[in-house]
């Protein structure tokens, strides 16, 4: 029998344990904090230079690189490893889901990566840690070492768009699984939520765990309230032995 499909939506939720605050949701960080905001805006960052001086001191400090997985990050990594055929679409740019043991390509980050920056003239690609040692060496705003344009974080900045090849993919995924578990996100912020509704209409089971209530908790075969670290290893594990 063909093992059934999981597909694993995760939201700032399941990285709460890890000690990353949610910054981008609707009641995140970001929003309440207008000076904030402007931090991880792309038309203030690209325009300003103060702003990116800000932005990198603030990426210095919040030490989000020395952030490891927790439980549920790992028991996605297990129920994949068991055999279980299993993608994971997330709106966090933590990357602990691959750390956790997730193969990076069966990982799909909607919101870009935070481990990596990007040049935004030619689009060369390095590593966060790089960056940041240089900000630490007393650079206020490194720019690219090969054609010294600036140098975001490969992350999207409010303004962007997502990649439509990764929400194409994204959406390929949840209209082929069998099982889509929406996981610490709120399902507010679209067109990441949408894809809950996207499998749904496909058949998909909809399994929501997540602490508050989200506007997909009515169409969801299961809802559960408890917390994330200890609900989701459960509800994994029930998953891999029944289909096992
Ligand atoms: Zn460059």
């Amino acid at each position: 029998m063909t093992r059934p499909l999981v597909a694993v939506l995760s939201g700032a939720g399941i990285s709460t344990d890890s000690g990353i605050p949610d910054y981008r949701g609707p009641n995140g960080l970001w929003r309440q904090d207008p000076e904030a905001e402007k931090l991880v805006t792309y038309e203030y960052y690209m325009g300003d230079p103060e702003i990116r001086r800000r932005a990198w001191l603030m990426r210095r400090e919040s030490g989000a690189l020395r952030a490891e997985p927790n439980g549920a990050h790992r028991a996605v990594a297990e129920l994949e490893r068991s055999g279980v055929p299993v993608r994971v679409i997330t709106q966090n740019v933590d990357g602990l889901h691959q750390l956790a043991g997730m193969p990076a390509r069966k990982v799909l980050e909607l919101h870009g990566t935070a481990r990596t920056v990007v040049c935004t003239a030619c689009h060369e690609r390095t590593p966060m840690e790089d960056a940041l040692a240089r900000v630490d060496a007393g650079e206020d705003d490194p720019a690219c070492l090969t054609c010294g344009g600036i140098l975001k974080p490969a992350t999207v900045l409010f303004g962007e768009r997502l990649d439509p090849v990764v929400l194409g993919r994204a959406a390929a995924i949840a209209k082929a699984c069998q099982v889509f578990i929406a996981v610490g996100s709120s399902l507010q912020v679209h067109p990441a939520a949408g894809l809950a509704g996207v499998a749904a209409d496909h058949g998909a089971r909809l399994v929501v765990v997540n602490a508050e209530a989200t506007p997909y908790d009515e169409f969801a075969d299961e809802v559960v309230r408890e917390p994330i670290g200890t609900a989701l290893p459960d509800l994994l594990r029930a998953l891999g032995s029944e289909d096992g």
